[in-house]
């Protein structure tokens, strides 16, 4: 058994697993409609590539980018694009996005895929490209491209750390991936590994999912380069940084990545759709999201296309119970609350909690803070949230940044902990957005500033090119006019030397 280490604070929290994990994971229906957003990673939107009345085979590319870290978009499911439109994004804001729409046409028809190829023979950039063009992205919530993490530019990987922690309480699909498809995860590792010529390869799993690592440890038997580790089960070791603190006792660099270690952190239902995409040539087209909380009747964990509304989980989970009020996509802890059920699903959906008003009570008793310093224990960043707090209030910016805000990983463990029930992280959340904005101001000012200075210095420099023509002409015409008068003078001198000649001739 490998020595682990503790990271500081975090929480023992209820699990709430049992209700979606009691069942295998369930495979959704196609849906009479599917609603592909345009923009599902941390990069620009795609940009169309299909029209109205375009037929779709399941598959086939429907949105390009240019945007390095922006990946492209594929159609689900065989069938007719019917409208290009806004529809409300699964983000916090609600604001609609630019969708694909598409009605399938029932035959889920693959587009022509190529042949296997021998991924062992394939050089680290080729499998990269190929992760690109399937569209993989971090499946644990942040949809970051895959293939860039796997271009560790100017590092030799020493470690691959496939992410099973799953700690956010509710959450559960990469549980039950672990338990039922361990060999595809394995398969997927296999690759990053490849990919990025890493020494070893671990797989995190909290260590209250025996089955899990039951699971995974009779699929890696015989596999030499992959450790899997049970680690304790503390809110939020799934973060990259405490899970690199727990596995190797370094410290992840403020504002710095696993990278700066020679660590990469991916989570583990990523390594499956790697291996999809490489090994059977299937883009990152659907995903499995956990659906649960006391507002369904039976949560469960559902493989959805990409675009199903999440309405139609919603009635595959057997429906809202009487007092269902409010829909998160993620956990209890760090999700976002969705405005509507007709959102579809993105490739960062790992969960859809249905909550009830039991379940978010405290949240209208918010009081004075106490400084109790209750939220300072629990930090697993060794911030002061407290002081952030005041910060917030007061919109002091400098503090906020001086107090280390963006290393506020958002982990709810403040909030949970404060006896006064303030929602620290919504203040956490306006102060990087403030702190955002103001940023955008600068550099929006910095530049009309720049544009300013160089309009001033462009018509300088015309000015003194113009007053150096000028006295470059002014110096000819002078020039020229002594050369005149000296002519003149000249011609002068000429005529009357020529008249006392004649004169001179006359006498004589
Ligand atoms: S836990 Fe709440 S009341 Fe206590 S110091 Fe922190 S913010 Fe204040
Ligand atoms: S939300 Fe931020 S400040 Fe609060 S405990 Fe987590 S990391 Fe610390």
């Amino acid at each position: 058994m490998a020595k682990l280490y503790k990271f500081p604070g975090g929480l023992k929290l209820e699990g709430h697993k049992t209700a979606s994990t009691s069942q295998s994971i369930s495979k959704a229906s196609i849906p009479t409609r599917l609603f592909v957003p345009l923009n599902q990673s941390i990069g620009s939107p795609g940009e169309c590539i299909v029209k109205k009345g375009q037929y779709v085979l399941k598959g086939e590319l429907i949105a390009r980018v240019t945007d390095y870290v922006a990946v492209p978009v594929h159609a689900p499911s065989s069938g007719t694009i019917i409208d290009i439109q806004k529809f409300p994004a699964a983000h916090a804001s609600g604001l609609p996005c630019d969708v694909i729409i598409i009605e399938p046409d029932g035959k889920d028809e693959w587009m022509a895929r190529k042949p296997l190829a021998d991924i062992n023979k394939l050089d680290p950039s080729e499998l990269r490209n190929m992760i690109r063009c399937a569209v993989i992205v971090g499946l644990g919530g942040a949809a970051f491209p895959t293939f860039i993490k796997l271009n560790p530019v100017g590092h030799q990987i020493k470690t691959l750390i496939l992410n099973g922690a799953e700690c956010e309480p509710y959450i559960s699909c990469d549980d039950m991936l672990m338990r039922e498809r361990p060999d595809e995860i394995l398969a997927g590792a296999k690759i990053m590994r490849h990919a990025l010529n890493a020494e070893s390869v671990i797989v995190a799993v909290e260590d209250n999912k025996p089955e899990a690592i039951a699971s995974l440890q009779a699929a890696s038997n015989d596999l030499g380069w992959v450790a899997i580790q049970s680690i304790p089960a503390i809110y939020p070791t799934g973060g990259e940084r405490q899970l690199v603190k727990v596995l190797t006792g370094k410290d992840v660099p403020s504002q710095g990545l696993p990278l700066d270690l020679n660590i990469i952190v991916s989570n583990v239902a990523t390594a499956a759709a790697v291996h999809h995409a490489l090994d059977h040539q299937r883009p990152l087209i659907s995903r499995i999201i956990t659906v649960t909380g006391s507002g369904v009747s039976s949560p469960r964990n559902i493989e959805a296309l990409i675009g199903t509304p999440m309405s139609d989980l919603i009635d595959m989970a057997g429906g809202y119970t009487e007092n269902a009020d409010r829909l998160i996509m993620g956990g209890p802890m760090m999700g976002i609350t969705l405005k509507t059920d007709a959102t579809p699903v993105v490739k960062a959906s790992n969960c859809l909690l249905v909550q009830t008003p039991a379940d978010h009570a405290t949240e209208a008793i918010s009081r004075a803070c106490i400084r109790c310093g209750e939220c300072v224990k629990v930090c697993p960043v060794k911030l002061l949230p407290q002081q952030l707090y005041w910060f917030s209030q007061s919109k002091n910016l400098d503090g906020l940044q001086a107090h280390h805000l963006f290393d506020c990983i958002e982990c709810g463990c403040c909030s949970v902990v404060c006896p006064s029930h303030i929602p620290l992280v919504q203040y956490f959340r306006y102060g990087k957005s403030e702190c955002w904005n103001k940023e955008q101001e600068t550099i929006k000012s910095d530049r009309a500033r720049e544009r300013t200075e160089a309009r001033t210095t462009r018509l300088e420099r015309i000015k003194a090119e113009k007053k150096a023509q000028h006295a470059a002409r002014a110096k000819k015409t002078a020039a020229a006019s002594d050369d005149r008068q000296k002519e003149i003078q000249a011609a002068v001198t000429r005529s009357k030397a020529k008249k006392a000649e004649n004169a001179d001739t006359r006498t004589t």
